[in-house]
């Protein structure tokens, strides 16, 4: 057994657990073991029935008196138990949770960990975790900080818990330091900070085991990003330039919209870049909806003014043939040939420009006259630009479109390869996508106004709940499910179409050309909607279960609305009564920067679940958070320092071997 042997391997974990786990993106026992919890519930209080007070967190041993579950008018089951410890009983309450009964019986004893709150007027403890009692008292549920981790629909916090505190102990010794000694300094070392993060004895502790393992995080993606950026700029590039200004204001003059300035602005940036003799490397950055794409198509029109081919890659194949129809209708008037090349389908020989998927990267690179190539929100980091680097002795203009908001000056640092661009400005005429937070009470009043506005001609997106972390066949199945019940239940009157992750992407694009086109009303789909699609005329964005997103995330849902001049809604349905839940969503009714949002979902996020993680983009860390500017600009010099005594860091194999790689987490030579 070792760091890379894979956990389906392992006795006790079936493929039930192996496919859950990889919701998680837990493969291999390394991964498990580097899978954080999030939050610790503090149970170090080891106190009695007697004195406990209510909204205290204790923990308590003793004998369970009786066990028994009882099923609501909903089928709902309430296992109720009493405990006692000597001193006096109290109620344990655990509601949906079948197995529990089947698992513990009268006479048991246990020590259990929980808050107790008044339930009916009586001492209770909801939902307690326990453990049973045992000589060698080494207890890892109950007692102590017990670590939270992220989980998902049929993987407990506790599974979690249980199967790294049986691992650990063994695999510990194998897991070595990158770290040289002069940069790991008074910092733990790696496998301490590992033990330290999942077993802490106390809050010290966990904060010195974040302090090593956040810095772990940043400084590899600065070690990464240099090394890129010092490769990158070395090579020469296919050829500058020439700038047809004239034939460039055409192109914008032709547009059905005037530009804004910001977008102005960053083409200018741009087109400073690509008449220089070194490649371009730039990363603009710009709110969902801010208009990115005609920049692109701007670009790489100048591109082919130049003789010169452009590659423009999508993170999904729904966005791929999207902004293959945005690009085409708007240089197909110039005589230029749009391509497309995904997985599934391939139409790009003798064309000017292709656009695609990550398919594009292993087959498109060689092309001798690659001039210019644009990624739309770039999934892993840094990975796209290695396998140019590899693959060509003369490199592109390389381009890198995000929306995914980070603060200025955290970019810079961060991403001190780059130059950055912001479009800092709304298309005009935009108006501010109206939000509401809709209880389960008014939801009738909700699709109300759904149906009356779409009979006046307007379409509507309904997300359905994201179940599971990532799309899987469960988030699939509770879409259809809602889509049948809107179908024959609701909007009895409308057109409506499903989307979802699993459906063939010819069936995706076919049912998004006809929302495009109206043949459909009403748009049910999971959340894959988020990435970029554009229906102007769709003015309502329904999310289901809106609690389980982040507001990021929910912000970048309704930037899929309020495209068009008409007014948009977004309304965020929740059955969660819950008031933490209800105020952290009310926050979307009251701010509309992409950017705020996300730090909030990071202050927050120690409150709660992790969220699905569609719009990963290159800024998705596990630790670190990039609000810690003094973190991001000490592994900044770090990394630097390092490089400069070993450039290629031949003399450190262990930290080249921890980078990113088109592979997957090894650089290539
Ligand atoms: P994003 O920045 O999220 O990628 P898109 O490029 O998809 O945004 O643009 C969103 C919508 O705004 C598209 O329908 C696009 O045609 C439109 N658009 C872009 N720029 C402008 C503009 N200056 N004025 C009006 N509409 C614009
Ligand atoms: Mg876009």
């Amino acid at each position: 057994m070792n760091l890379k042997t894979p956990l389906k391997a392992l006795s006790g974990i079936g493929s039930y657990y192996a496919y859950k786990l990889q919701a998680l993106g837990i493969v291999t026992i390394e991964d498990l073991i580097n899978h954080y919890p999030f939050r610790y519930d503090d149970f170090s209080n080891v106190s009695s029935v007697s004195l406990a007070k209510e909204g205290e967190k204790v923990t308590l041993q003793g004998e369970l008196w009786s066990i028994d579950a009882t099923y609501t008018r909903l089928r709902k089951v309430i296992t109720k138990a009493i405990f006692n410890d000597g001193s006096g009983p109290v109620e344990l309450i655990w509601f949906n949770n079948p197995w529990i009964v089947k698992t513990l019986k009268a006479g048991d004893k246990l020590q259990i960990s929980g808050k107790v709150s008044l339930y009916k007027n009586k001492y209770s403890i909801i939902a307690p975790t326990w453990e049973r009692l045992s000589s060698s008292n080494n207890s890892i549920h109950t007692g102590g900080l017990i670590p939270v981790y992220p989980e998902t629909e049929g993987l407990s916090s506790k599974w979690i818990r249980a199967k790294i505190a049986t691992l650990l102990p063994h695999i510990k010794n194998q897991i070595e330091d990158p770290l040289p000694d002069h940069i790991k300094g008074d910092m733990l070392s790696l496998p301490e900070a590992i033990q330290k993060i999942h077993f802490p004895e106390n809050f010290k502790e966990v904060t010195k085991a974040r302090e090593r393992l956040s810095f772990d995080e940043l400084f590899f993606i600065q070690l990464s990003s240099q090394l890129v950026k010092k490769e990158w700029k070395q090579k020469p590039i296919v050829k500058p330039f020439e700038i047809d200004t004239e034939k460039l204001d055409q192109f914008i003059v032709n547009l059905p919209f005037k530009l804004t300035e910001a977008q102005i602005k960053v083409i200018a940036d741009i087109c400073y870049d690509l008449r220089k003799h070194e490649p371009m490397n730039r990363l603009v950055q710009g709110e969902v909806g801010s208009g990115k794409t005609v920049v692109a198509a701007a670009i790489m029109y100048l591109t082919h003014l130049n003789n010169l081919h452009s590659l423009y890659m999508a993170p999904t194949e729904i966005l791929a043939f999207q902004h293959h129809r945005t690009v085409s209708s708007l240089l197909e008037p110039y005589g230029i040939k749009v391509g497309i090349y995904t997985g599934s389908r391939k139409k790009a020989k003798n064309c000017d420009i292709t656009i695609g998927t990550h398919a594009l990267l292993s087959k498109k690179l060689e092309a001798e006259n690659l001039g210019l190539i644009v990624v739309d929100e770039q999934q892993r980091f840094g990975v796209e630009q290695r396998s140019l680097l590899r693959a060509r002795a003369k490199v592109p203009h390389f381009l890198t479109m995000t929306a995914t908001p980070i603060p200025r000056t955290v970019a810079l640092t961060l991403y001190g390869d780059l130059d950055l661009s912001v479009i800092d400005q709304m298309p005009m005429g935009r108006r501010l996508v109206k939000t509401h937070v809709v209880p389960a009470r008014k939801r009738k009043d909700a699709y109300a106004f759904i149906a009356k506005k779409v009979e006046q001609g307007d379409q509507a997106y309904i997300i359905t709940p994201l179940i599971e972390l990532s799309e899987t066949l469960t988030t699939v199945k509770a879409a259809t499910v809602e889509y049948d019940r809107l179908r024959k239940q609701i909007f009895q009157k409308f057109k409506l179409g499903l989307l979802h992750g699993r459906l063939k992407s010819k069936e995706k694009d076919e049912t998004l050309n006809d929302f495009k086109d109206k043949k459909l009303d009403i748009l049910v789909s999971t959340s894959v909607v988020e990435v970029g699609v554009d229906v102007p005329n769709a003015t309502i964005m329904v999310i289901e279960s809106a609690e389980r997103f982040g507001l990021a995330q929910l912000h970048q849902l309704r930037g899929r609305v309020g495209r068009g001049e008409k007014e948009s809604f977004c309304l965020l349905f929740t059955e969660n009564h819950d008031s933490s839940i209800y105020s952290r969503l009310k926050n979307l009714e009251k701010i509309y920067s992409g950017l705020i949002l996300a730090e909030l979902d990071m202050k927050i996020r120690g409150s709660g679940q992790i969220f699905g993680k569609l719009q990963a983009g290159r800024f998705e860390l596990k630790i670190a958070s990039l609000t810690n500017l003094d973190l991001v600009q000490k592994t900044k010099k770090c990394a630097q320092q390092l490089l400069e005594q070993d450039p290629k860091l031949d003399k450190h194999p262990l930290l080249k071997a921890k980078l990113p790689g088109p592979t997957g987490g090894v650089m290539p030579d």
